[in-house]
């Protein structure tokens, strides 16, 4: 039987995409995909016959929605040394990922509706994938938050500990309530790097600064997520505000926000690739490219995030693709600045988990287009987007779910060069992109066409056009 938009089957398809698994919102099945106008037409059960028109075959592989980072730092403006969109952009698709979130503290940061229309220009034409952008909040200007324009952006990034990128820190407690206020008042989802700098001002007052990769993680401890993460379940209990915390990286934190979503508080949160992958012994043992912030934790916090993402607590799954220089990253422990590239590896590496944890493949397929699609999409206003429907965008990841093989730096996409999961063994290999109904990627071809990723606009509260 099929869904969708009645069509006569013998009117001519943009694409067919034929004999693939389909992971749509209703279920894993067997079908193809039409596409028309560049969106999903309709979805056809096996035996359906297929309009004429270019085919894709998929036989074999798992048909997801293209897949959602709402966590990328793609480094434009100023610091494009590190990473710019060609390269990010092109990192995403070969993930598997055709649209993006990416976050505002560049040179300068995106902290208002000007710097966000302006980094909008600087980016137009360079991009393979679709984007948005989470604001910056800014403890100077929290009152923003209630003003702005959900065309522009619904969310904005909340930075409470400081790191070599962070621009703005929310130190005091007063503008943090303000924020959360401000946001309630504007509808604006705040997204939060929810540590708390006084307890890691006053830990190092009295320890210093770690002068091995194993002195990381003590240094920068679950305390100061616990304690930050206490802040905003008590901030979005008073004011309502939606709120999701980013790279929640230990049990305790979980288990915290887990108990408020379970209370009915508007509290969602997200897991990392990298902190499902490693453990702090990785970190001792190899050094600065898991060097991150929030630090990757013991292996009982690793156990509890998949917990988590297999009950369905978290609710999305970020890269937090944040690329520093081989240069960079080689400095003393001291100075090594926390970050890695993910937006790649991340939907890889968690099917590789997945399946390592004997999640059969229809189950495991069901999550990553739950918490990399339908669950971003609806947090971030991200119409079109996140599932494989009819009337949806006809963005498409195609997954052959069982070969092994090898990462090395050769595959690696992002212009930094260099990747954390340098020769792990992958279970299960992202084939083939499709992006608004053409194939922007193939592994054998490589990308084909000019960068058209558009800038993706929110719904408008009111008819008004421009400001
Ligand atoms: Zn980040």
């Amino acid at each position: 039987m099929s869904a969708g938009l009645p069509a006569d089957p013998s009117e001519p398809a943009e694409l067919s995409v034929v004999g693939g698994r389909l992971v749509t919102p209703d279920g894993v099945r067997d079908g193809t995909v039409v596409v028309r106008d560049g969106k999903v037409a309709a979805l056809l059960a096996p035996g359906e016959p297929v309009p004429p028109g270019p085919r894709l075959d998929a036989r074999g592989r798992y048909v997801l929605p293209g897949l959602i980072d709402s966590h990328v730092h793609f480094r434009t403006p100023g610091l494009e040394y590190k990473e710019d969109w060609e390269h990010g952009s092109r990192a995403a698709l070969v993930g598997g990922v055709t649209t993006v979130m990416d976050m505002p503290n560049t040179r300068p940061p995106s902290l208002d509706e000007p710097s966000m229309l302006a980094k909008a220009e600087v980016i137009e034409g360079t991009s393979r994938v679709d984007y948005r952008f989470h604001m910056g909040a800014d403890p100077d200007r929290p009152e923003l938050l209630a003003e702005l324009d959900p065309r522009i952006a619904s969310s904005a990034k909340v930075f409470m500990a400081g790191h070599h990128t962070a621009p703005v820190v929310f130190r005091d407690h007063e503008q943090l309530r303000r924020a959360f206020a401000a946001a309630a008042r504007g509808g604006v989802r705040l997204v939060l790097h929810a540590e708390d700098q006084h307890v890691f001002d006053l830990l190092d007052a009295s320890a210093g600064t770690p002068d091995s990769y194993g002195g990381y993680e003590p240094h920068r401890p679950r305390s100061g997520g616990i304690v930050a993460v206490a802040q905003v379940v008590r901030l979005v209990r008073e004011f309502g505000t939606s709120a999701h915390i980013l790279h929640v990286s230990s049990a305790e934190e979980a288990d915290l926000l887990s108990a408020a979503a379970a209370e009915g508080l508007p509290l969602t949160y997200e897991v990392t690739g990298h902190h499902l992958s490693f453990t702090h012994d990785d970190t001792t043992r190899r050094g600065p490219r898991t060097r991150l912030s929030p630090a990757i934790r013991e292996s009982r916090d690793q156990k509890r995030l998949w917990q988590a993402v297999l009950r369905g607590e978290v609710a999305t799954l970020g890269s937090d693709h944040a690329p520093h220089t081989v240069e960079e990253k080689n400095r003393p422990p001291a100075d090594a600045p926390p970050g890695l590239p993910g937006v790649q590896e991340l939907a890889t590496a968690v099917w590789t988990g997945l399946r390592t944890r004997d999640v059969g493949p229809d189950e495991a397929a069901a999550h990553l287009a739950r918490l990399m699609g339908a669950g971003p999409a609806a947090l971030f206003d991200l119409h079109g987007k996140g599932r494989l429907a009819p009337g949806a965008d006809a963005d498409l990841a195609l997954l052959d779910p069982a070969e092994r093989w090898q990462f090395s730096s050769r595959d690696v996409q992002a212009l930094c060069g260099w990747s954390a999961y340098e020769g792990w063994t992958f279970t299960g290999r992202f084939t083939t992109t499709v992006k608004g109904g053409r194939v922007v990627w193939d592994h054998a071809d490589g990308f084909t066409g000019r960068p058209e990723g558009r800038w993706l606009q929110g719904s408008s509260r009111s008819l008004e056009v421009a400001r």
